[in-house]
Parts: C-alpha cells; sequence; structure tokens
C-alpha cells in the first residue's frame, strides 16, 4: 500500500501565505526610541512581495545570496520571507562581527546584495572594498549612506523605501522544492573558525511548528512577542516565523536593546512573551533593583544561548513574579533541541519546579539526542553519566557550507561539542562545553557550575571560570569575577562560599577581580580572551 497524501511542500511560503491570509490584521510593532511603527501581517506580505521583484530586477536568481546586516525590525521581517520565497537565500550577517570575519564571510557565502541599516553604514564600510561578490547595497532609512557610496568598485548604492515605492505587490512566488535553501547563519565561531549553516524550507517550516507548540514555547495568537535575541542570532530562534503560524504580534526592538527601552517597550505595549541571551536578562534586572520597572505583562521569558544562573531565575521569579524557561541549542540546530518545561507534577515556585527550570532542556519532538564517552560508546540515561551530546533530526545540520567538517559529524549524528547528561525522562543538563571542562588531577569540573554557585553571591555580578594550567593537577579553575557596583568581597570569601556548594577540590584558588567580562558578538562570555590573558597566572 503506498500513502494518498498529497506531496505538499513545506515551505516559508506557505508560512507568508497562512500568516498573512488568517492573521492578517496581527502586527509587526517596532520600537523607534520614542514610540512604535505598527504594520499588519497582510501589509508585511505585500512588502515582501515588492521587495522579492526589487531583487528579482537587480539580478538575483534563486539559490543566490542576499544578506542581512540590520537590526530586528520591520523591514528585516520583510526581508526573512521575500528572500527564501523568491528561492533565493538570506544569510542574516552579524554586526558585531570583527571587520575580517565579516568580509571573510561575505565572500564565502558569494552574497549578492547586502540589505544595511543606515544606522550600520559605517560599520559595514569598513571593509566594503573587501567585498568581492556584492553587487547592490539596499539602505533602509534615510540616513547618510555616503561611506558606502564610496565604496572602488562603483556598486550603487539604493534605498529600500525608493525600491518598494517602484514595485507593484503580487510577486508570483515560484514553487520551491521544501529541501531548496532557505536561509543561512554562520556560527558566531567561540570555539573555532566560523562555519556556514545552510537551513532550508523544509527544516525551517517544521522548526517554527515546534517553537510554537505548547512543548516548546507556547505561542498563540493572544501573545505579543519581544524578539530581543537579534534576527541575526540563528533566525531570532525561530520566533518571526513562529509567530506567522501562530498569529502572535511580534515586538521588535530596533537597534535599543538598552534595559531602559527594553522595559520602556514591554510595559507600553503590554508585551508578553520575551526571548533574551541571560547576559541580557541579567542586565534588566539589574536595572530593575535601580529604577521602577514594569513586567507585570509578561507570562514568560526565555533564556538561551548560555546556561541561565540560578540566581537570575531566582530573582526574576522574586522581585517581578516573572517565569524564565530556558531553552538549548546552537547554529546547527536551527536552534531549537530542546526548552526545559518543568513535568506537570511540579508546582510552580516549588523548590522541584526551579530543579526542573535549571535543567538545560528537554529533548524537542523532533529531535533525537543521545550521550557518548570518549570511546564513542553511547551513555546511559541516567542523569549522572556524563559525556558528549549529539543529536540529529529534521532541523539539524548535517554539513557545513563548502567545509565537510568529518569532525563534527559521528554516524550521521551532529557532535554538539556540548557535555553533560542526559535523564530517563529526556532532560537533559549541559555541564560544559567540550574546550570549558576543566580536567583536574583525571577529574572533571564543571565551569557552568561554578559560575553558578558564583553568581548567587550578593555581591557579584559576573563570573566566569576557566581552566588554566597547572604542574600537578594539569588543569586548575581560576575564577573571573565582577562585583556589583558598591561591593566588596574577598577571594578567601567567595572560596568559603562555595565551600558548601561544591566538591573541596572543585573550589578555585585562583582568583581575578576584574571590570567585566569580555562577551562575544551574541552576548555569552567570552573565554578565549580570558585564557590568553591568565596563561601564566597559576599560584606556582
Ligand atoms: P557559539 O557556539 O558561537 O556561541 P551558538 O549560538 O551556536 O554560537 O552557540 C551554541 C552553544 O551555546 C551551544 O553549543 C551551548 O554550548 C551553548 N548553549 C546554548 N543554550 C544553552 C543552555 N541553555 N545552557 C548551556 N549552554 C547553552
Amino acid at each position: 500500500i503506498s500513502s494518498t497524501m498529497q506531496d505538499f511542500p513545506l515551505s516559508i511560503t506557505a508560512v507568508l501565505r497562512h500568516g498573512s491570509r488568517v492573521h492578517a490584521g496581527s502586527e509587526c510593532v517596532t520600537w523607534t526610541g520614542e514610540g512604535v511603527r505598527r504594520t499588519g501581517y497582510a501589509q508585511i506580505a505585500r512588502n515582501a512581495e515588492r521587495l522579492a521583484a526589487a531583487l528579482a530586477r537587480l539580478g538575483v536568481r534563486p539559490g543566490d545570496a542576499v544578506a542581512t546586516f540590520c537590526w530586528n525590525h520591520q523591514e528585516h521581517l520583510e526581508a526573512y520571507f521575500a528572500v527564501p520565497a523568491m528561492g533565493a537565500v538570506l544569510h542574516t550577517l552579524n554586526i558585531r562581527l570583527f571587520p575580517h570575519q565579516l568580509a571573510h564571510i561575505v565572500n564565502h557565502a558569494e552574497d549578492e546584495v547586502v540589505i544595511v541599516d543606515d544606522s550600520l553604514v559605517p560599520l559595514l564600510a569598513r571593509v566594503v572594498d573587501e567585498l568581492r561578490t556584492v553587487n547592490a547595497f539596499i539602505v533602509v532609512g534615510s540616513g547618510d549612506a555616503s561611506a558606502l557610496e564610496a565604496n572602488g568598485r562603483g556598486v550603487p548604492v539604493l534605498r529600500y523605501d525608493d525600491l518598494l515605492a517602484a514595485e507593484e505587490p503580487g510577486y508570483a512566488w515560484p514553487e520551491l522544492d521544501e529541501r531548496a535553501a532557505a536561509s543561512m547563519c554562520y556560527t558566531s565561531g567561540t570555539t573555532g573558525d566560523p562555519k556556514g549553516v545552510v537551513y532550508s524550507h523544509r527544516s525551517t517550516f517544521l522548526h517554527a511548528l515546534a517553537v510554537q507548540s505548547a512543548s516548546l514555547e507556547g505561542i498563540t495568537e493572544a501573545d505579543r512577542v519581544l524578539a530581543i535575541v537579534p534576527m541575526f542570532h540563528v533566525n531570532a530562534w525561530g520566533l518571526p516565523y513562529a509567530a506567522f503560524l501562530s498569529g502572535a504580534t511580534l515586538h521588535m526592538p530596533g537597534r535599543f536593546l538598552q534595559p531602559d527601552h527594553l522595559t520602556r517597550f514591554i510595559s507600553a505595549e503590554r508585551t508578553t512573551f520575551a526571548s533574551a541571551v541571560p547576559t541580557i536578562w541579567s542586565a534588566i534586572l539589574e536595572y530593575g533593583s535601580a529604577h521602577e520597572i514594569d513586567l507585570s505583562s509578561l507570562r514568560v521569558g526565555t533564556s538561551g544561548g548560555a546556561a541561565a544562573p540560578r540566581a537570575l531565575l531566582e530573582r526574576f521569579e522574586e522581585r517581578h513574579g516573572l517565569r524564565i524557561v530556558q531553552g538549548w541549542g546552537m547554529t546547527e540546530t536551527s536552534p531549537l533541541g530542546g526548552m526545559a518545561l518543568p513535568p506537570p507534577e511540579s508546582e510552580r515556585g516549588s523548590a522541584e519546579d526551579l530543579h526542573w527550570r535549571l535543567k538545560s532542556g528537554r529533548v524537542a519532538a523532533g529531535v533525537e539526542m543521545r550521550i557518548v564517552d570518549d570511546a564513542d560508546g553511547e551513555l546511559p540515561w541516567d542523569g549522572a553519566s556524563v559525556g558528549e551530546i549529539e543529536v540529529r533530526g529534521p532541523w539539524i545540520t548535517g554539513s557545513y557550507h563548502r567545509d565537510p567538517a568529518p569532525e563534527k559529524f559521528h554516524d550521521g549524528w551532529l557532535r554538539t561539542g556540548d557535555v553533560g547528561t542526559i535523564d530517563d525522562r529526556g532532560f537533559f543538563q549541559i555541564t560544559d562545553r567540550a574546550k570549558d571542562v576543566i580536567k583536574s588531577g583525571g577529574e572533571w569540573i564543571s565551569s557552568v557550575e561554578l559560575e553558578n554557585h558564583l553568581m548567587a553571591h550578593p555581591a557579584v555580578l559576573e563570573a566566569a571560570v576557566i581552566g588554566i594550567p597547572d604542574p600537578r593537577w594539569d588543569e586548575r579553575p581560576l575564577a573571573c569575577v565582577v562585583l556589583r557596583p558598591g561591593s566588596t568581597t574577598t577571594a578567601a570569601e567567595l572560596a568559603g562560599f562555595l565551600d558548601d556548594k561544591v566538591a573541596r577540590w572543585q573550589v578555585p584558588e585562583n582568583w581575578a577581580f576584574l571590570p567585566e567580562i569580555p562577551k562575544t558578538t551574541t552576548g555569552k562570555f567570552d573565554k578565549k580572551p580570558l585564557r590568553a590573558d591568565h596563561r601564566d597566572s597559576a599560584l606556582k
């Protein structure tokens, strides 16, 4: 017997059609610094049609890459639909990359067009003459673009609004193969060179369906979703497409990512759902300890990209009644691989509830996960055995763009580089990145665990723990600590604070008090510079 089902392609075009028809009146709301711009989903679709027509007129063909160098806003959302739906590939560039990395990535992806915010023109202009494949720049906004216009290859610099005004809506979206490339994102290179991950229409559609489902983020038409996570950070974690599928309103913060702006936006527009990395959540919490803020409209905040410290979850709940739920993922996994949603029997606010929320996630339906030991043998799901996490599934990458990287794969599974445990109900705990684990005297020390405890100390604002070479133990932990303004403490006091929380041999004897922890381009603690600075600082 053969299946009688239609072979209907899962595409971003289908997401666009659904959102703009069924949820025509749902809105994209962009924060301007003083107020908002509102645009309904039907209008977003019309603008996407005009943008596609303009790109086609510029020579963009199916399979070509069109890059964005933008904050989160309406026009970026229009590009999220127009570029993939016309059969081209949306390449979201991280605006915080070092210039040489930015040029390398644009050339590697062979971007034909770059859509750039006027406020970001100076950043892009620094590398404009190194971009070998770009045939047009499209500037969003009416600000000065002369720095780009001065490019040496005479590449035209056009205005987004002018291009759209010159086109009619009604672009005939082509029939697409669901396995065709839709968008791409480079890993940020925290633990190696940037690698290109290319999402397909099918993977994007399935990921968006999963994201909005109740077993992950549970987004509905009643939600107003604030995407603080940048649209260049793994497709804003799937929120834009999930919003079009569910009819949720999208709140876009533009370039205003400071806590005063974010909290004003949230209270003015009654945001119900917000997603950000832990460093942004910490900044909001810190701001809220000195200013009146109103987060009462938020039903949940999600955190991902790095472990959310226990103190962060506790303090949001205590001070603002806000539940932070964390998810786990990476560029290679679209990104969502799991959310740490407590099981139904655990009561909100209980110690058990917090125990579950401190997990990195529970394996998402659609994703398969396993842990393996150093000899690639599979380990049990007992919540105790620690190994490298491997994943496979329809939105997990199976290779990299023009970079085979066989060491990243294992019998069809992606080696995540994350180390952790899985329990018998599929809750997993990332104890470290493989490269961050501290190997002391043949035993492993989790840097994440030490950081978690330290950040619960009232005087500590940030803590990052790294391994430094040690003649006797191979490696010992060094704790880099940033104190809260006006607070004082000593290494001895902090070591004493850890004493009853971790095994005595895990307590660091090396301490560094710093003005700040360096951050990666996506706002995570960056341990590379810390390691370079402290390579020789072991106590002798
Ligand atoms: P980069 O590797 O450059 O930071 P990604 O955004 O792809 O870029 O980061 C993915 C990594 O982030 C994961 O492999 C993992 O180490 C870390 N991560 C993501 N979510 C969590 C989480 N909830 N807890 C701990 N680590 C996380």
